[in-house]
């Protein structure tokens, strides 16, 4: 069967290189390549663009990337059995994609990106390992040099975990990663993929979600920010002069001047912020 781009079937790739998905490594392939285009192109134009991608496996959304004219590609994959079929990838798009073999959570990819990016834009697209895939995007959320090395970020994750990163006050998804994501970035969920597109099937629904980094965020510093959400948070249903008691209940709670009787959930990003900011 002839693919988008002239290289062969993500299904013959898989058996050719005996890519049994790892559980343990979060491996759910993607093997539409229409699909895998169109979670590329919810990162927008990628012309003269450097992408980071985590966790490439056999290498179907890498194509899209490469097909959709990225300047070039580089990608951590820490299963070692998908280097050759990759290496495949990086022989039909000469010098446009480079392969890391690594784990993405020990990976400074702010380094990598001066080393790497040119000085050009550079997009993170990943369709990540459910298993580090929040941390992952806990870690380029958090610099303190900001705006961060990234124009945006657009990664699947699963639908639970999308609705908790683009909530806001008042929603039941609302906490700390809500609040986390919305002091530092604009996000959106762009479009859910079911279950039945990915092999093996997962369990759950996925989304993609697309962030781009806030200009200037508001000044806060992240260790306060997460002492406040940590302790609202950890009893949402209890009023904050209860659930901050800890940090100084209601005297904290007056010099933010936010009422006591009011519950996390019902908090905005910026008064969680003034609220660390009166820690
Ligand atoms: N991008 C491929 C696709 O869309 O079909 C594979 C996605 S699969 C959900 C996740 C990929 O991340 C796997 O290839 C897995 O080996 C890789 N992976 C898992 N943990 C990783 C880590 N800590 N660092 C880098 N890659 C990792």
């Amino acid at each position: 069967m002839a693919t988008l781009d002239g290289l062969p079937p993500l299904r013959d790739v898989i058996q050719r290189f005996d890519l049994a998905a790892k559980k343990s490594l979060g491996q759910n392939f993607l093997f539409d390549l229409n699909l895998t285009q169109k979670i590329a192109r919810s990162a927008g134009s990628l012309e003269g663009v450097t992408v980071f991608e985590v966790g490439p496996g056999p290498g179907g959304l890498t194509r899209s990337i490469l097909a959709l004219g990225a300047k070039k590609v580089v990608a951590v994959e820490r299963d070692s059995r998908c280097l050759p079929a990759l290496a495949e990838v990086e022989n039909y798009y000469p010098g446009r994609l480079e392969v890391i073999e690594g784990d993405a959570l020990q990976t400074d990819f702010a380094a990598l990106a001066a080393e790497k990016g040119e000085g050009g834009p550079v997009k993170i697209i990943a369709n990540l390992p459910y298993n580090v895939g929040t941390q992952l995007l806990v870690n380029w959320l958090v610099p303190n040099d900001w705006p961060p090395f990234w124009q945006s970020l657009t990664l699947m994750f699963q639908k639970e975990v999308g609705q908790r990163i683009v909530a806001r006050e008042n929603d039941n998804h609302y906490g700390r990663l809500g609040v986390l994501s919305g002091w530092r970035a604009d996000s959106h969920m762009v479009f859910d993929v079911p279950a039945s597109a990915f092999s093996p099937p997962p369990k759950v629904t996925s989304t993609v979600v697309h962030l781009t980094p806030k200009a200037q965020p508001l000044p806060c510093d992240l260790a306060k920010l997460e002492r406040v959400t940590l302790a609202a948070f950890g009893q949402r249903r209890k009023m904050l002069r209860q659930s901050v008691k800890s940090l100084g209940g209601e005297a904290l709670l007056a010099k933010a001047d936010i009422d006591p009787q009011r519950r996390a959930e019902t908090l905005s990003v910026e008064e969680f912020v003034v609220l660390a900011n009166n820690l």
